[in-house]
């Protein structure tokens, strides 16, 4: 057996880090705010009123203390908001009835930036998330998953934005804006478990929409989508979660929306700083890394709440970089943890001397 390097044990991972280029990923603990702040200027569906804002009280009462409030009144549909899959589908989920595990998960960027720049009519088609998956591995289940058409850049200019700055029926028609290929949102509900799907336009659908078929697909399945999404510019295309939160109007088809992603990694770590409920060996030098099943129950961290990653034993072993005795307790990272290894561990494989170094 000709083995060139191996490392142990929990440090396993640290030996691991010291090796890595830098990756490309949020800084810990920050967190990205992925909502438009709603004032006049909010851009809102062109036969809607927009944004109401009312100021009240501001000042110091008789009885000496500061006093501060206001008035506000808006359309569900407009800034940063969610569609509940009632706005699209009859007897489907209104606002409040969308589980609230739908709106915390496992984000993914799927990032159609430069076909947008070329093309404003642009909809995101299921290459785009083959294209993705080859990169990062299969779209984690039940992931939000958020397009990225670069659009965000042009709010709150409604020419730029959104195709016409015209209010009115008649502005609704000349609309230009990108949006999720139709066929797309069919194939995300067939054959990928998600929770939500949100865009950085005004709308799910392309500007140029008549009968808006991913509304009609996703909603039918209770899918929700969250549009007019800020900052996803500032996101990776993988390795963050997201929360998003809209108000809870009973039975309303949408809401203001808050929406907020947060890393999922340690700056000082490429691996994710959790404990996978996954054990398995991961081996190089074949087209796609497997996982090789290995019996179950060591080591194990169910009970462990606090674990992060538990085991990590790897080493290149007759020229395949073999990772074994992952532990760790987030099953639903699994595949991120994946995802990194495919793309990452080759790479580290080709740098073993470095490895030498820093063990
Ligand atoms: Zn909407």
């Amino acid at each position: 057996m000709g083995m060139k390097l191996f490392f142990g044990a929990t440090l396993g991972a640290l030996l691991l880090s010291g090796c890595y280029k830098e990756q490309p990923h949020l800084a810990d603990r920050t967190i990205i705010d992925l909502t438009y702040p709603f004032d006049s200027t909010t851009i809102y569906w062109p036969t809607e009123k927009g944004f109401r804002f009312e100021k009240g009280f501001e000042g110091i009462t008789p009885n000496g203390f500061f006093y501060s409030a206001n008035t506000f009144s808006a359309p569900e549909h407009g800034g940063t908001h969610l569609d509940a899959p009632i706005h699209f589908a009859e007897g489907k989920n209104t606002a409040d009835e969308i589980p609230i595990e739908r709106f915390v998960g496992i984000g993914v960027v799927v990032d159609v930036s430069e076909k947008c720049a070329a093309d404003r009519d642009y909809q995101v088609l299921i290459e785009d998330f083959v294209e993705w998956e080859r990169q990062h591995g299969e779209l984690p289940n039940n992931c939000i998953v958020l397009l990225r058409t670069g659009f965000g850049k042009y709010w709150p200019d409604r020419v730029q934005y959104m195709g016409t700055a015209e209010r009115g029926p008649e502005a609704v028609a000349k609309q230009r804006f990108p949006g999720l290929h139709a066929e797309t949102a069919k194939w995300l509900v067939s054959s990928r478990p998600i929770k939500a799907i949100g865009i950085d336009t005004p709308s799910i659908d392309y500007g140029k929409s008549v009968y808006f078929e991913s509304h009609v697909a996703l909603f039918t399945a209770n899918i929700p989508a969250f549009e007019n999404v800020a900052n996803l510019d500032q996101l990776p295309e993988a390795g963050f979660s997201v929360i998003a939160l809209p108000m809870k109007i009973k039975g309303g088809s949408g809401g203001p929306l808050r929406i907020i992603a947060k890393p999922d990694f340690r700056p000082q770590l490429p691996l994710p700083a959790v404990a996978l409920n996954y054990l398995g060996v991961y081996q190089s030098g074949t087209d796609a890394w497997q996982a090789l099943p290995i019996a179950p129950g060591r080591p194990s961290a169910a009970d462990n709440p606090s674990a992060e990653l538990i085991s990590l034993h790897g080493g290149v072993f007759d020229g395949r970089l073999t990772l074994r005795q992952i532990g760790c307790l987030r099953a639903e990272l699994n595949d991120q943890l994946l995802a990194l290894l495919q793309d990452n561990l080759l790479e580290l494989a080709e740098q073993t001397e470095d490895c030498h170094a820093c063990a």
